[in-house]
């Protein structure tokens, strides 16, 4: 990930413009790109490797919930420079590479509330409120519900706040994160039901910038999915540039994410002889994870 520039620059939240007419079209669309206007700005924090932590405020105010502290440098100097008083961290899962910034950010601004997972309690520095599933919280005056979306860690929580979803490492941008903790068939109910019940044009804000390796996976199951083709060549072209390819929706996950796709024929079939007796979509999603994990 290069961090000369974009990191202390920083990044307001763009995304592309979405509607009914699919992301062909969008993506051939003249400056298919717009910053999303009213509701909660959301920036982008480049950290570590290829991590992003976001910061969120309402226009003109200077409270700020932070997501995923991955790493006390970046976010302490983006909260600096936007002017930026942190009140909450939210934690989406207690891996290190997500939650490394807390006790940084804690003693730069003692008193912050950190938010995580019931069961996540002692795997998460400083937390101090303990989430249960469809939980609904205020904090920096934005309202936030908190989605338990097991699979990559048994704790994993998605946040979700004017019609944006934080999903950690659950839900990536054309794919989902490794089977650490929890199973195939949690996956399969995390992406596909619960955060498959969100409005299509939810904003996909993840944990880290994998979209080009995960939309070059997911050709290779659908070589004649234009969405996808089109959608890499996109995301191509943004990296080049050294931009990122967040955020996605949920809309284009559902046209480009083989772990929402589980149904599609074309990914049954090139997991066919993968699959034994059980052929439900929870099995096609293990056979595909597998796949990937192999990729
Ligand atoms: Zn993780």
């Amino acid at each position: 990930m290069p961090r000369g520039g974009w990191g202390r620059q920083g990044f307001r939240a763009f995304s592309w413009i979405c509607g009914d007419w699919g992301v062909a079209k969008v993506l051939r669309a003249a400056g298919g790109r717009r910053a999303y206007g009213g509701g909660v700005e959301v920036h982008l924090v480049p950290c570590l490797k290829d991590n992003y932590a976001y910061l969120l405020h309402l226009p003109g105010s200077s409270d700020a919930i932070v997501v995923d502290a991955s790493e006390e440098g970046p976010v302490l100097a983006e909260l600096e420079r936007l002017g930026l008083t942190p009140r909450a961290i939210l934690a989406t899962h207690h891996h290190v590479d997500h939650v490394g910034g807390n006790e940084g950010v804690l003693a730069r601004y003692p008193g912050v509330k950190v938010f995580g997972y019931q069961t996540d309690r002692g795997r998460i520095p400083g937390q101090t409120d303990f989430l249960e599933d469809a939980q609904e919280f205020d904090v920096a005056g934005i309202g936030v519900k908190a989605l338990h979306i097991p699979g990559h860690t048994l704790g994993a929580v998605a946040y979700v706040a004017e019609g944006a979803a934080f999903t950690g490492d659950t839900l990536f941008a054309a794919g989902c994160g490794r089977l650490f903790e929890g199973t195939a068939a949690q996956m399969y109910e995390s992406l596909n039901l619960k955060l498959g019940a969100l409005p299509d044009d939810t904003r996909i804000y993840c944990g880290h910038e994998y979209t080009l390796s995960n939309l070059r996976f997911a050709e290779s199951l659908e070589p004649n999915n234009v969405a996808i083709a089109t959608k890499l060549a996109w995301a191509q072209a943004a990296r080049d540039k050294g931009e990122p390819t967040l955020p996605s929706t949920l809309r284009e996950e559902r046209m480009t994410n083989p772990f929402l796709r589980v149904a599609e024929k074309d990914v049954v079939a090139k997991v066919n002889e993968r699959l034994a007796q059980d052929r439900s979509p929870q099995a096609v999603l293990a056979a595909v994870r597998a796949m990937k994990d192999a990729f």
